[in-house]
Order: structure tokens, then C-alpha cells, then sequence
């Protein structure tokens, strides 16, 4: 793919103003967002998209504050452009998520700063952006392993990234990881999803917002029950398991094959279909 294509396709950002110096930036058709969150002294962008080399000079374009860049997880969507800064605040365990950012599009080598630096992000680090704290929290390894919730306590917006999504959240192993798959357990994967769900559910009083990456930006806070809901049904047969994956871009994938997507109220997973069997103790599927 050149240069022309790659933008057009995954570098094309739109933006708005949501709330005072807070900006989404969307892109691949406003199915996906960043966010640009500024302070009185630094700016915060979360996420980089894809590898395609446009983001800085756009995000440059919407803030003359020194930017200081997180990435909510390590995928290819999320931190596929982080090359394109000097250094990046990203969870401590990202480096077992490396093997999934070699599918990005784009070339992540061909940016301006391919070494660039890595600064951890730990469970209730702090990031002051002036009149603005961002706090961190360490997700369990439900959607990936490097996954961090960012509390911003100025404008009450809570960003849970992947893990809230409208078409489905991906709850299996896709790191790229070959050792990682091997030992893939749905039942620590739901234990996990379920725990961040109710970290989310214990700081409602601190924001308004519930905010995901993909396929909607504001949820319902319900939304968080549904997928508890989702989770628990699982063990109680309550949650529909779906013939069909509904999802043409991954149903071109091989990996589609192995997917089951599950349903309960308007919450909805992709998990592993052979390990969701195992849970229910028989074969559910056609
Ligand atoms: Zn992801």
C-alpha cells in the first residue's frame, strides 16, 4: 500500500471538541477514536492509531501544549504510531503484547523514532497536566496484557479503551504470543474482564463519561452491568452463544474460525470457541 493510500484509508482523523480542552480525534470512518486531553501546562494524547506517520502534525495542529503520549494498551490500532515521538508512557507489561504490533499497517521502522523511549505506567501512577490528573489504573489481563484504565478527574471521564466497546470486546489471547496462546484459559480471562469491570463500577462516583476506543465513544454506565451480566452468564448458561461471527473483517481472518461471539443485554465477546465449550462442559454450537 503507498504512502496516499495509507492515509486515506487508516490516516484520515476528523475531530471535535467534546468538553473544555478535550478533543476526540476519529478515524477508519469514526469507528475508532484517540483523545487529546489538555491541561493548563501539558497536553496528553491517548493512543497513536496505525504506523501511517500522519498523527503528530495533525494532533500539532489542535494543541500548542508540550504532549505527552499514553497508550491505553499495546496493539496495533492503539500504538502502531508511537514511533513518532520521542518516548511514550505505556504499561509496565507491554513488552508481552510486542509480537501483536508487527501487524500493524504501516511501517512501524519507517517513522521518525522507531527506538523511541518507553515510560511504564504502573496501577495509581498520576499524570498532571496542569489543573488536569489523570490517574492509572492497571487492568487484569482480560482484552490484552498491558491494558491501563485512565481517570481523568478534571473533566470525570473514565477511558477503559478496549474493554468497552458497542460490536464486541475481544476477550482471547491475540498477542501474536506463541507461548501466550498455549496457555490461554478462558476462565482467568472472564475472572479478569470481571474484576476490571467492577474497578470500573467502583469509581462511578468520580466520573461522567464511560469512554471506549472503538464502535462509540460515551457508553451508559448500564453497559458495565450488561457485560457483567455477559460474564456471569457464561457459567449460568445465560449468555447467547451465536452461530455466526457477524463481523466481516475478522471472518476473513483464519483466526475466525476459532472465535465464538457471545451476547447478553447489549454486551457482546468474541472468545475462544473451544475453550468455551470446556465452561459450559458440553458442545453448544451446530
Ligand atoms: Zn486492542
Amino acid at each position: 500500500m503507498d504512502q496516499e493510500q495509507l492515509e486515506q484509508i487508516f490516516g484520515h482523523y476528523t475531530s471535535w471538541l467534546a468538553k473544555p480542552g478535550t478533543w476526540v480525534i476519529s478515524f477508519m470512518n469514526g469507528t475508532q477514536f484517540l483523545f487529546l486531553l489538555e491541561g493548563t501546562e501539558k497536553a496528553m494524547l491517548i493512543d497513536t492509531g496505525y504506523a501511517v506517520g500522519n498523527l503528530r502534525r495533525y494532533v500539532e495542529q489542535l494543541t500548542d501544549k508540550p504532549v505527552v503520549v499514553v497508550n491505553t494498551h499495546f496493539h496495533p490500532d492503539h500504538s502502531g504510531g508511537n514511533g513518532e515521538w520521542e518516548e511514550v508512557m505505556i504499561s509496565e507489561d507491554y513488552q508481552l503484547d510486542v509480537p501483536s504490533i508487527q501487524k500493524t499497517m504501516g511501517d512501524i521502522n519507517a517513522l521518525p523514532h522507531p527506538d523511541y523511549k518507553v515510560i511504564p505506567l504502573h496501577d495509581g501512577d498520576e499524570i498532571d497536566l496542569g489543573e488536569r490528573v489523570i490517574k492509572v489504573f492497571k487492568a487484569a489481563n482480560a482484552h490484552c496484557h498491558s491494558h491501563v484504565y485512565f481517570l481523568d478527574t478534571g473533566e470525570r471521564i473514565l477511558f477503559m479503551g478496549d474493554e468497552m466497546d458497542s460490536w464486541q470486546v475481544m476477550l482471547y489471547e491475540n498477542s501474536q504470543n506463541p507461548d501466550l496462546e498455549e496457555k490461554e484459559d478462558l476462565d482467568v480471562i472472564l475472572q479478569n474482564y470481571r474484576k476490571n469491570l467492577l474497578l470500573a463500577k467502583s469509581l462511578d462516583a468520580q466520573y461522567d463519561w464511560l469512554v471506549g476506543n472503538h464502535n462509540g465513544f460515551v457508553f451508559d454506565k448500564s453497559y458495565l452491568d450488561d457485560f457483567l451480566g455477559l460474564v456471569d452468564g457464561v457459567y449460568t448458561g445465560e449468555t447467547l452463544v451465536c452461530e455466526r461471527l457477524e463481523h466481516p473483517f475478522v471472518e476473513m481472518d483464519p483466526v475466525a474460525e476459532t472465535l465464538s461471539r457471545i451476547r447478553f443485554r447489549k454486551a457482546s465477546a468474541f472468545v475462544r470457541k473451544a475453550l468455551l465449550d470446556k465452561i459450559y462442559g458440553k458442545n453448544l454450537l451446530p
